[in-house]
């Protein structure tokens, strides 16, 4: 074929299929243009998951009469107006190709009216010509109609999930822009029926509320950058960067990444950098597999990001994405070390931090949304969190130990309460902390053996994976064909099974990974067959010593696994067992 322009027809679909891929496309871009307008209220419809019918009505600006068409010519905006504008951004729109785009691919009817004018304009399209135009009565504010989707474009139509699915790209959408706007009320209609709305507090924390519930809400733990900052000045734009949201504590977690929610700038995107920054922080906090609740947003220097790399708007890059890294990372473990609760007993409320107990008692004086759930639930039986009454600092309490159940648990006893300690997980957590430092200082200590061991290794393991235990404090070297000869061990291992440790922790090496994903895997394979066992009786005095030197950890409520280390029976709650109040 020879080279020929397409028509505009053709053209305009092509455009269109880069901004527009399915329904929630669609209500995301509406929803930018409300909020760019200014609007405190925004009302979703839905019809058939988006297949049917979009609507969003806004009480924003409006759009002058003389001006709607041209909100659906390619390119055209109001929001900037060179090259330079885009690097100090404010708006959610800017490319001037959403109306069009949308228009192209379906059939639109948009209602608009400023306040300046006594009536409005409503123009329809078709394709994205207009077939319709005349004054319309109708309230400040815009309501675009989206009807039939794709109805042009019969490809687009074939890709198209399940009505269910495209319904749930459109609820996680309306969630995320409610979460990201506190102070806006947001409402989601599905066929008629009400999902979801938020009030518009400006709390962040209602929403939460509305989007995970309650239960989910209440655990969750407030990260500020303000408190978590301990940056030298000076350093680059890291100081620009504002981090603030919520997080789940260790006890809390979800079997994918979904539940991991950025915006930047108060633009909802969809970050790998971002999400590594958050499972960095969590590391060995949570069981392998899996993940987080996160909702967290980051306000720096618009000149920072570059938000022009897709159609969607979606991906950003950042100008210092290492900066930008280590400051999530960082006030994320910080929440964590500071607010991470110990786990409640089976289905009682979690012990928060003081920190978090004047937040949410701050809350609740605020009168906000909060105030009323909290006792709407009181009213409804359901225990309100006892820790208003029992401050718990991240930090463990001094314990005295009491005995020990099962060979396996350590009770003791500490201000608050009863404490039952997972004794291998509690060691474990020792083990772990201490090898990983001693391994920064490169000073492992080891013992060396009376007499030298042989082992057989399978042939596999190869060279790395002996280098990779000698800097864990072994001193081990071939020793012809797949045996090897051990002289030295850790000195935590000393005691051990070593033939049966060394054996795993090299099946462990060998099965792939990073560089430093086997080395944690090795390290947290030498822990596991250095810590006390389950089964195995302790002394009084072994049993002091352990719970001291969990008292000395920075993270002593999960061990490496992420699995908890205790379990904090209150004596608020003894004596609610025991019917004494
Ligand atoms: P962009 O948002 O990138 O500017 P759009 O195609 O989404 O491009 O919208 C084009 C223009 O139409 C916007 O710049 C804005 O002036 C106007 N507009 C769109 N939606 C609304 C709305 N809900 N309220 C007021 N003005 C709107
Ligand atoms: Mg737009």
């Amino acid at each position: 074929m020879p080279i020929r322009v397409l028509s505009e027809e053709v053209a305009s679909k092509i455009a269109a299929g880069e901004v527009v891929e399915r329904p929630a496309s669609v209500v995301k871009e509406l929803v930018e243009n409300s909020i760019d307008a200014r609007a405190g209220e925004i009302k979703v419809e839905v019809r058939q998951g988006g297949r049917r019918l979009m609507r969003v009505i806004d009480d924003g600006i409006g759009i002058p009469a003389d001006e709607v068409e041209l909100a659906f010519a390619r390119h055209s905006t109001s929001k900037i107006a060179s090259v330079d504008d885009l690097a100090s951004i404010r708006t959610l729109g800017f490319r001037g190709e959403a109306l069009a785009s949308i228009a192209a691919v379906s059939q639109l009817t948009i209602a608009t009216r400023t306040a300046e004018e006594d009536v409005g304009t409503l123009l329809r399209l078709e394709g994205g010509k207009v077939a319709q135009r005349q004054k319309k009565g109708c309230p400040q504010g815009t309501v675009v109609t989206v009807e039939n989707l794709f109805y042009n474009v019969p490809a687009r139509l074939k890709f198209l999930r399940t009505e269910a699915t495209e319904r749930k790209h459109i609820d996680g959408l309306v969630y995320c822009y409610g979460m990201a706007y506190p102070h806006l009320r947001f409402s989601l209609l599905n066929d008629g029926r009400l999902t979801f709305q938020s009030l518009g507090t400006g709390e962040l924390y209602d929403v939460l509320i509305k989007v995970y519930g309650l239960e989910v809400a209440q655990q969750m733990l407030e990260v500020r950058s303000s408190e978590t900052d301990d940056l030298k000045p000076g350093t680059s734009n890291l100081e620009l960067v504002d981090t603030y949201g919520y997080i789940s504590p260790p006890s809390l977690h979800r079997a994918n990444r979904d539940y991991l929610t950025f915006f930047v700038n108060g633009r909802w995107v969809q970050d790998r950098m971002l999400s590594y920054a958050v499972s960095e922080a969590y590391h060995t906090l949570l069981p392998t597999g899996r993940y987080p609740i996160v909702v967290l947003r980051l306000d720096l220097d618009p000149s920072q990001v570059d938000i022009n790399v897709h159609p969607t708007k979606s991906e950003i890059r950042f100008l210092d994405s290492n900066a930008v890294f280590a400051t999530v990372q960082k006030a994320v473990r910080r929440t964590l070390v500071d607010q991470a609760p110990v786990p409640g007993m089976m289905g009682r409320p979690l012990q928060w931090s003081a920190t978090e107990i004047e937040r949410r008692r701050k809350l609740v004086e605020v009168g906000t949304q909060t105030q009323l759930a909290l006792e709407a639930q009181r009213t409804a039986g359901i225990e309100a969190p006892s820790a208003f009454e029992f401050p718990e600092p991240a930090k463990l309490p001094p314990l005295r130990v009491l005995g020990q159940v099962a060979q396996t648990y350590i009770i003791a006893e500490g201000p608050e309460g009863l404490y039952l300690i997972d004794q291998h997980a509690a060691h474990e957590r020792v083990l772990y902390e201490r090898l990983v430092a001693e391994r920064a200082k490169r000073a492992v200590t080891s013992q060396a053996l009376l007499e030298p061991l042989t082992i057989e290794l399978p042939s596999v393991a190869g060279e790395e994976s002996l280098k990779l235990l000698n800097q864990l404090g072994f001193d081990i070297e071939p020793f012809g064909g797949e045996t090897v000869l051990v002289r030295a061990v850790p000195v935590m291992l000393a005691k051990g099974d070593i033939a049966q440790a060394i054996v795993e922790i090299v099946d462990g090496l060998i099965e792939g990974g990073t560089v430093e994903a086997r080395e944690e895997q090795a390290l947290i394979s030498l822990i596991c067959h250095s810590a006390v066992r389950a089964g195995q009786t302790l002394s009084s005095e072994e049993m002091r010593d352990l719970v001291r030197q969990l008292e000395q950890t920075a993270m002593p409520r999960t061990c490496p696994h992420g699995r908890p280390t205790m379990i904090h029976l209150s004596a608020e709650q003894l004596a609610r067992e025991f019917g004494r109040r």
